[in-house]
C-alpha cells in the first residue's frame, strides 16, 4: 500500500492581506513587492514541487479530496460563525480574526482545505493507503469553534475526527502537534474529552501567548488527556528527540488510539521567520521514524499528517521531503541544502542540557 498525499491547487490561492511579515502596512510599515502575512503559499506550494523534482510524488498516491460539507463544518463550528465567514468570503473577503485575512472564496478554499484533512483521514482509517499527508492550507490548529486565530480558519483535524467518527471509523485517536506554536484550538476542541489525546510540543508562550501550559492537561472526563510540552526557545535536534522518546511517545502508547494524527508545523527550524527552536530537515525526519515505529506497533501503522505552520519558503520543502520519505519509505531523497551550516552549531549548548533537566521534572510528575 502506497502513501497518500492530499493537496489541491486551491488550497494555494488562499489570500493573506495587506501584511508586511506579521505587521499591517501603512505608517511607518512600507508595504513589500512580495506582500502578504508569513503564511505564504510559496512554502507549501514549493514543498509540493520538489516532490515533483524529485520523483517522489510518483511514488505517492497524489490526490485531492472533497471539501468539508456543511454537514462536515458544523460538528466544531457553530453555524453563526460559518454564515459570518461566508457573508465576508463572498463580500470579497477581509480579516474575521487575529492575523485571519482572507480574499475572495476564502470560505470555500477554507472548507476545501478541512476537505483535504478529512480524505487524508478516511483514507487510511479504510485501508485505502498506509498513511497519508494532507497538504492543508490555511491551517487549522489554532481555530476555536467560534474563534478563529493565527492565519486558521477552520480547525481542519478536529473537523476530520469528527466526521471519521460519525461515518463510524474511529471511536479513539490521538493528536500529537509538533509545529512550534501551541495547538490551543484542537486542545480546547477536545479538552473535557477522553476520547480524543491531544499533545502540544511547542515553544514556550510564543503563540498564543499565556497558554500551552504543562499543568493544562484536560478537565472534567478530560482530565489527563491534554499534555503540553512547552520547550524554552533555542532547543534543537537533540530536544526534540528526547521530548519525544521519554514523554511522548509513552504518553501515546499508553493511550493505545485506533490512529494517530499529526499536526504538522515545519517551524520550529533552525531559519524560521516565526518560531525561535532549532530543529533541522533531518529532526522531522527522525521524529516522523519514531511516530510511524510506535504507530505500527500500537495501531497497525494508521499514521497522518496535516500541515499547520511552517514560514521559510527554501526550507519547509525540504523538512517536508524528508517527512514523505520516511512515510512512504522510498529511497528517493533530497539531501538539506543547509545541514553543512548548522550540524556542528547543536550539541552540547546550555539551552540543550537545561532541556534535559526539564524533560526528567515531567517525566517525575507526570509518572512516567
Ligand atoms: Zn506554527
Amino acid at each position: 500500500m502506497r502513501t497518500g498525499f492530499f493537496w489541491d491547487e486551491s488550497c494555494f490561492w488562499h489570500g493573506g492581506g495587506n501584511y508586511a511579515s506579521m505587521m499591517p502596512v501603512g505608517g511607518l510599515v512600507q508595504p513589500m513587492v512580495n506582500g502578504g502575512l508569513p503564511e505564504s503559499p510559496e512554502s507549501k506550494r514549493r514543498f509540493k514541487n520538489l516532490l515533483d523534482m524529485t520523483g517522489l510524488s510518483g511514488e505517492l498516491a497524489m490526490q485531492s479530496a472533497d471539501a468539508a460539507s456543511t454537514q462536515d463544518l458544523l460538528r466544531v463550528h457553530p453555524k453563526s460563525y460559518l454564515d459570518q465567514f461566508k457573508a465576508m468570503s463572498d463580500a470579497g473577503g477581509g480579516e474575521i480574526g487575529l492575523r485571519c485575512s482572507f480574499g475572495p472564496g476564502g470560505y470555500e478554499i477554507a472548507a476545501q482545505s478541512s476537505g483535504l484533512a478529512i480524505g487524508a483521514l478516511n483514507a487510511v482509517l479504510k485501508g485505502d493507503v498506509r498513511n497519508a499527508y494532507s497538504l492543508s492550507r490555511p491551517p487549522g490548529h489554532h481555530c476555536m469553534p467560534d474563534e478563529p486565530m493565527g492565519f486558521c480558519l477552520l480547525a481542519n483535524i478536529a473537523i476530520a475526527v469528527e466526521a471519521a467518527r460519525a461515518a463510524g471509523l474511529t471511536k479513539r485517536v490521538a493528536v500529537l502537534d509538533w509545529d512550534v506554536h501551541h495547538g490551543n484550538g484542537t486542545e480546547a476542541i477536545f479538552y473535557d474529552r477522553a476520547d480524543v489525546l491531544t499533545v502540544s510540543i511547542h515553544q514556550e508562550n510564543n503563540f498564543p501567548v499565556d497558554t500551552g501550559r504543562f499543568e493544562d492537561r484536560g478537565q472534567g472526563a478530560g482530565e489527563g488527556f491534554n499534555l503540553n510540552i512547552p520547550l524554552p526557545a533555542g532547543a534543537g535536534h537533540a530536544s526534540y528527540l528526547e521530548v519525544m522518546e521519554a514523554i511522548v511517545l509513552p504518553r501515546l502508547r499508553a493511550y493505545q488510539p485506533e490512529v494517530i494524527i499529526v499536526a504538522c508545523g515545519f517551524d520550529a527550524t533552525i531559519i524560521d521567520p516565526l518560531g525561535r527552536m532549532s530543529a533541522t530537515a533531518e529532526t522531522f525526519k527522525r521524529m516522523t521514524h519514531q511516530v510511524m515505529a510506535l504507530a505500527d506497533d500500537i495501531c497497525d501503522g494508521r499514521l497522518v499528517m496535516v500541515h499547520e505552520g511552517g514560514y521559510s519558503e527554501v526550507y519547509v520543502p525540504f523538512c517536508g521531503h524528508g517527512v514523505l520519505e520516511q512515510m512512504s519509505g522510498s529511497n528517493i531523497t533530497a539531501p538539506d541544502p543547509m545541514a553543512a551550516l548548522y550540524e556542528k552549531r547543536q550539541p552540547g549548548q546550555a539551552h540543550q542540557r537545561f532541556v534535559s533537566g526539564e524533560i526528567a521534572q515531567m517525566r517525575d510528575a507526570l509518572g512516567l
